[in-house]
């Protein structure tokens, strides 16, 4: 059963206008309604509406594939169009100039946004929307997939309570999982807990969350240094990006409190230089930071029908790990239960820094990158490639994927 999704619209006049010129507006209403719904339906991220000469072709993104799912005939083009712009809060007696809008959709529990970009193009206005799910963060960190010892030994830095929390890895790698994941496991209905984010994906009873509108008069920086101001026992920043903003996350770092924050970086150690880099000064960070977690998100393999391997020597020699004897690793077929891909969900590959003193030393005497990397894994650092390894012993994943993630 579908459920029936509402739409908020920003700009009710507009659409009272439309409904008295009404030609054919109730059936391209409908039509966009159904593509909408159909695209939430199953999970989509992004539905494009690409014009040519005759026709829109509706195309829309689940997972990494873009599948065409129909056409619009030319003569309702305009009306597709201003149906999205109203939706979206534009102006619809404009086609000829971009314009970019957004609204709010409910469907059951979900609360999704969809950011809306139009483009004049030879053959009429080319429509992108991108779809944001909002949800209850449900996930906690024993559900992620972190390996036992990083699991124990993160909830064990949580446990101790203030100070920086880095979680890293590239773009779609699950960061803001995890940070919520985290905030779940520290959040008490007595502690104060505040987030920041561009984008506000998840949702935590209780906590506060702002996100950058986009001509607001103040800096990301700015913001960071205000919600600070506030005092929550957990902050949560979304995205560090230069070192004004950097600043004001590790100084929130130093008051007593949990502070995670979202960062862009290849691993845990390539965390800390990216920091030095934008000009946080070494001896800060190194008073502050309390963790680092690197990931990434990979297929996994579907259970039914993955196949086993012999590991080759040859394999076990590039890998430059020693394996089990008679190590076997797992590659996809596909069957009916995986729609014949092989694979089946995700799996995600964690990394986990913890400073220690010789490691902090390091930090503060501006050691090269090299140096800090080798004395961390002399220490017990597990990388990315050795867990992404351990989890291809495991059946869980292939280990080209593992190999291409890093
Ligand atoms: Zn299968």
């Amino acid at each position: 059963m579908v459920d029936k999704i509402t739409f908020e619209s920003p700009k009710k006049q507009v659409e009272d206008t439309l409904k008295r010129s009404a030609i054919d507006e109730k059936s391209v209403i409908q039509e966009v309604d159904k593509i909408l719904n159909d695209a939430l339906e199953n999970g989509a991220t992004e539905i494009h509406f690409e014009p040519d000469p005759e026709k829109y072709l509706i195309r829309v993104r689940i997972g990494n594939l873009l599948n065409e799912v129909g056409t619009v005939p030319e003569k309702l083009k305009g009306n597709i169009a201003n149906r999205l712009k109203v939706l979206g809060g534009m102006d619809i007696t404009k086609s000829k100039i971009p314009q970019s809008g957004y609204f709010k959709v409910t469907k059951g529990e979900k609360k999704v946004e969809l950011y809306v970009y139009l483009l004049p193009t030879i053959y009429g206005e080319s429509i992108t929307v991108k779809i944001s799910y909002k949800v209850s963060a449900t996930m906690h960190l024993n559900q992620l997939g972190m390996n036992p010892n990083i699991l124990n030994e993160y909830i064990r830095a949580l446990a101790k309570g203030a100070g920086l929390y880095l979680i890293t890895g590239p773009p779609g790698s699950g960061k803001r999982t995890t940070v919520y994941a985290s905030i779940l496991e520290v959040y008490k209905s007595n502690t104060l807990a505040m987030g920041f984010d561009p984008i506000v994906k998840y949702e935590i009873p209780g906590m506060i969350q702002g996100k950058p509108e986009e001509k607001s008069e103040f800096t990301f920086a700015e913001a960071i240094s205000s919600l600070m101001k506030q005092e929550p026992d957990i902050a949560y920043i979304g995205d560090i990006t230069n070192e004004g903003e950097a600043r004001a996350t590790i100084q929130g770092a130093f008051a007593k409190r949990i502070v995670l924050a979202r960062m862009t970086a290849n691993d845990t150690i390539n965390a800390i230089q990216n920091l030095v880099d934008m000009g946080v000064q070494p001896f800060l960070l190194a008073a502050s930071l309390t963790a680092i977690i690197n990931q990434r998100l990979i297929r996994k393999l579907c259970p039914v029908c993955k196949e086993g391997y012999k590991v080759s020597d040859a394999i076990q020699r590039e890998l430059g790990f020693k394996l089990p004897e008679n190590a076997m690793f797992y590659k996809a077929k596909g069957c009916q239960q995986c729609g014949n891909t092989g694979f089946s969900g995700v799996a995600a590959l964690f990394e986990l820094y913890r400073p220690s003193e010789e490691l902090n030393k390091m930090i503060v005497a501006k050691e090269s990158i090299q140096n800090i990397r080798n004395e961390a894994y002399k220490e017990g650092l597990v990388s990315l490639k050795k867990d992404g390894v351990a989890k291809t012993l495991m059946g869980l994943v292939t280990l080209e994927d593992v190999l291409n993630a890093l």
